[in-house]
């Protein structure tokens, strides 16, 4: 391990920031509920499945072994009105089923690669995953808690309640009247014992498109059902950490526990992380509200949302200023405000690297300066420590930039800094920025950061050279940049540039 250090996390069962202990010393198992394919994902998706690769690069940045599996549902997943998500992408656009899922699966890698995220160790499917469900459904109906009926099979909810006091409202929280009058399978209604039962097999109907043959039935599995049969197949009966959004407590992550306990009679995870909503316009962003805006647009600017258009880095930034569960709300402004400090960032970690270390300054002596060093680069760490708080380590890296900005400028003696601090706080940009954020340069394709800077130049060359009444510099500069697709038009305020 690299360093042993006490990492707190906040476990959603017991309401508090715990002590992490694995259950195999230096290892991890982490499961992630995945995105549903029949949709380009949306932001908020992103969010939370940033939040997840960082928590996951500080793991590894740790020197655990992490397994770290994330699903992809594409099948099972009902909407409102008891229709599967995949099979209503489907008629939309009129292909099959797994078209629609190779499709967005392949639009959802994509948008991970954009945001820089790590690939999980495993990412099983969940059409691929079939017997596993249909045996968990066998092992949950051969304890006693789920029945048949007309071909579809439902978790039998007060019998579990009854036989396992405690179990059934442990991940929302909520009181069992509550959880029974929120429930929201709709479908076959009548046909269940009690309206909180959910479905763990359904039997198809003509117009299902995705269906397999059972013992009770020709039918599909219920959508929670995946993510207990595929965490048990790949890391256990219980393992270390389960994730998702918070949105996902209920019915979701309560119904995993349940089948999970009711087909093998224990916890799947002994630690719960959930992340809190990206909000737009003050509310959660969700597909099925329409209230989202994709990456995409915002990567263009092409949505009346926003002023512009924002890298991904920029973006990810805005992301990681805050902690994972806090609420965070897309504006133009905050947008600006984390291009803004993601740029500086980037500036001072490229000083900090080509800033020579010198031994000869060096007399051997620590001093304040070393001292606050350190002390920071230590908060950078607890902040991480403390639930992933990479909003406390921004914070901390932000500091220490002042630092490295007065060497840069000579408003601090590099004889106030030891070398090995130095070096020391080399590694920890690079650790934190590349590993442990999963940060890098803003791709020239993909941002204007570097185009607006040279244009700044440029422009500033002309009106220079255009006050010295030299016209053929001035135009030579316009021409040139029409020929590459620039246009320049001079007005009152000076020149102003855009794309043509
Ligand atoms: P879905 O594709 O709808 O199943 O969602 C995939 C993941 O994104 C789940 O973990 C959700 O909890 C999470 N999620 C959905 N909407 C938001 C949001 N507005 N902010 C953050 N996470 C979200
Ligand atoms: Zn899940």
């Amino acid at each position: 391990m690299n360093e042993i250090r006490a990492l707190k996390l906040y476990n959603t069962l017991s309401g508090k920031k715990e002590t992490f202990k694995s259950i195999v010393p230096g290892h991890v198992g982490m499961y992630v509920c995945g995105p549903t394919v029949y949709y380009d994902a949306h932001l908020g998706n992103c969010r939370t499945f940033v939040s997840f690769d960082v928590i996951y690069r500080y793991l590894l940045h740790l020197g655990y072994k992490v397994r770290y599996v994330r699903n992809i549902t594409d099948v099972g997943h009902l909407t409102d009105d008891g229709e599967d998500r995949m099979a209503k992408g489907a008629k939309i656009a009129q292909l099959e089923p797994m078209e629609v899922a190779q499709k967005f699966t392949v639009g959802f890698h994509e948008m991970m690669r954009v945001f820089n995220t790590l690939p999980p160790s495993i990412e099983p499917r969940a059409t691929g995953h079939i017997p596993e469900q249909i045996e968990m459904v066998q092992s949950i109906l051969d304890r006693g808690y789920a029945y048949e009926r007309n071909g579809s099979v439902y978790f039998d909810v007060p019998k579990f309640v009854n036989e396992n006091p405690g179990v059934y409202g442990s991940v929302s929280g909520r009181v069992l009247e509550d959880l029974y009058a929120e429930t929201r399978e709709l479908k076959n209604q009548d046909e269940k014992n009690h309206p909180a039962d959910f479905a763990i097999w359904m039997k198809a109907r003509p117009q299902d498109l995705m269906v397999w043959k059972s013992p009770w039935s020709v039918g599909f599995p219920g959508w929670h059902l995946e993510c207990s049969a595929m965490s048990t197949k790949y890391l256990g009966k219980t393992f270390d950490i389960h994730g998702g959004g918070n949105d996902l407590k209920f019915p979701h992550h309560e119904n995993e526990v349940a089948q999970n306990h009711g087909s093998c009679g224990c916890s799947p995870a002994n630690y719960w992380l959930h992340t809190n909503m990206l909000l737009l316009n003050g509310k959660k962003m969700s597909k099925s509200d329409g209230n989202f805006i994709t990456a995409a647009e915002l990567f263009s600017g092409d949505s009346p949302l926003v002023s512009k258009g924002y890298s991904p880095m920029a973006v990810k930034f805005f992301m990681l200023m805050a902690h994972y569960r806090s609420t965070l709300d897309i504006t133009d402004d905050a947008l600006l405000a984390a291009e803004k400090g993601f740029r500086k960032l980037m500036e001072t970690h490229k000083l900090l690297q080509n800033m020579p270390v010198d031994p000869r300054n060096f007399d051997g002596s620590e001093t304040d300066t070393d001292r606050a060093i350190l002390s920071l680069i230590e908060n950078a760490y607890q902040g991480m420590d403390d639930d992933f708080n990479t909003a406390v380590a921004i914070a901390a890296l932000n500091e220490l930039g002042g630092y490295v900005n007065k060497l840069a400028n000579q408003q601090l003696s590099h004889s106030e800094v030891a070398p090995w601090v130095l070096e020391r706080l080399k590694t920890v940009f690079k650790t934190f920025i590349h590993d442990i954020f999963g940060l890098k340069e803003e791709d020239a394709n993909e941002d204007n950061g570097t185009l607006e800077g040279l244009m700044e130049l440029l422009l500033d060359i002309r009106a220079q050279a255009r006050q010295q009444k030299d016209w053929a510099t001035s135009d030579k500069i316009r021409d040139a940049l029409a020929v590459v697709g620039i246009q320049v038009k001079d007005g009152k305020e000076g020149a102003t540039w855009s794309k043509t």
